[in-house]
């Protein structure tokens, strides 16, 4: 996936969303319009809270582990 402001082509993996918004906040920010500033602020806050939501998972599955085991000794 080439860049929408400049000649940067971007790998299509797992991180693709997250390094192109990366790459527009360092680089293009200045540029977007002001809808574009708000989508791009949107779309950032959704990215963040899914990762957040991923990392609380990971979290949780980790403790209901413990629990299990825990429990399968007793
Ligand atoms: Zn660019």
């Amino acid at each position: 996936m080439k860049c929408d402001y400049c000649e940067k082509v971007f790998d299509d993996d797992d991180n693709l969303v997250l390094n192109y918004f990366d790459h527009i906040q360092r680089y293009h920010y200045d540029v977007l319009s002001d809808n574009e500033k708000i989508m791009h602020d949107i779309r950032k806050k959704m990215i963040k809270s899914k990762t957040d939501y991923q990392v609380d998972k990971n979290i949780k599955g980790d403790s209901d582990l413990i629990f299990n085991a825990k429990n399968s000794d007793t």
